[in-house]
């Protein structure tokens, strides 16, 4: 029998059930049978390597995002100023009701 060649679009029949692993294999947080079984899979199923490699580059993207550490310093000058404003806009608006509670009389 001849072996058939699927086209690159389709998916390979162990992508359904080897998805949920991939991430956990990418995170090394699955056991060592789960990760031969998945590397096993990995060096005859080019579906897969192409999905893993980009589960890598997706992850490495989204930690590098979530990386970036705002200074301290930083920190503190945005909630000073954050409480300034909350603390001028309470103050204008207290001085509002003082006008309008005490314009007739
Ligand atoms: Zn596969």
């Amino acid at each position: 029998m001849k072996s058939y060649q699927k086209p690159s679009s389709a998916k390979c029949s162990a992508t359904v059930s080897f998805d949920l692993i991939f991430s956990d294999y990418l995170d090394r947080s699955i056991s060592e049978h789960q990760r031969i079984l998945v590397e096993n899979h990995l060096t005859d199923c080019p579906t897969c390597r192409e999905a893993v490699e980009e589960m890598k580059t997706i992850g490495e993207m989204a930690s590098e995002l979530v990386e970036v550490p705002i200074p301290s310093s930083v920190q503190q000058r945005l909630r000073d100023n954050l409480r300034k404003q909350l603390n001028d806009q309470l103050f204008k608006q207290e001085a509002k009701l003082v006008v309008i509670g005490g314009g007739r009389s």
